[in-house]
């Protein structure tokens, strides 16, 4: 079993095949990737998109409901419409969390709306998940912050660092609610991760979907030539992925 853990219903997609996601699934099928995390992009890019393509993620989710697992998102500039965006995406529509990207959406992960939204998705048991590795407002010890002061919630680190972060996203992963998506750091980086993190709450992923180019090969490469225990890998490619999302 392998689950990509960061994909995203890029808009190059959305533009060319119109909520047909055959062609996003014949690349996934290309690599025996079984499930993805499916993130939006035009609610991530634009704030007037944000509720439609919420709506989108749902109604591609509903064409192949066993292979995605979709986050919706928010714009807490919003304020209250925000929070009912935010519970409308876990209760009405179905997502099974939420995604941010604080550097492309312009909040501070420490905005008051988001206290709510954190609190929130504690509540409902849904996952967090974070683009992370970028400052001023993405950093992993930002996102520690959080799981801090949120210790009921859980937090996604998207890309356990980036390339220049990783340290800071292995000292975030102290926290028992943070999480981290093995996808930007190098291959050192993800060996040094797996030795030193909690081995289950380790994830894998490829932000393919942003657009048409095949981070799978890459990524799925990256992970498979790395030097950790296979056990370790299945758990990472796999069985932690559906841990996540388990709701108690
Ligand atoms: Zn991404």
């Amino acid at each position: 079993m392998i689950i990509d853990c960061h994909t995203h219903w890029g808009m190059v997609w959305e533009d060319r095949d119109h909520e047909d996601p055959a062609r996003w699934l014949a690349m996934l099928d290309h690599h025996h990737v079984n499930r993805a995390f499916l993130l939006g992009h035009y609610n991530l890019h634009r704030s007037d998109q944000c509720e439609a393509d919420n709506d989108r993620l749902a109604r591609i989710t509903a064409k192949a409901p066993d292979r995605f697992i979709p986050f919706g998102t928010v714009w807490p500039q919003k304020g209250e419409d925000a929070v009912k965006e935010a519970r409308r995406c876990l209760q009405v529509l179905g997502l099974k969390g939420l995604k941010f990207h604080p550097w492309l959406q312009g909040f501070s992960t420490a905005d008051p709306t988001m206290s709510e939204i954190y609190d929130m998705a504690g509540a409902l048991n849904a996952p967090v998940f974070f683009h992370d590795g970028t400052p001023c407002y993405s950093l992993p010890e930002q996102i520690a912050g959080l799981a801090r002061r949120f210790p009921r919630t859980r937090f996604v680190l998207g890309h356990a660092g980036l390339l220049w972060s990783w340290r800071s996203a292995l000292e975030a992963l102290r926290r028992p609610n943070v999480w981290a998506c093995l996808c930007g750091p190098h291959m050192r980086a993800i060996e040094v991760l797996c030795q030193r993190a909690d081995p289950d709450r380790l994830l894998w992923g490829t932000d393919f979907g942003f657009g048409f180019a095949d981070a799978i090969d890459y990524r799925l490469n990256l992970i498979n030539r790395a030097k950790i225990d296979d056990a370790l890998r299945e758990k990472i490619l796999g069985v932690n992925p559906l841990r996540l999302m388990e709701r108690s």
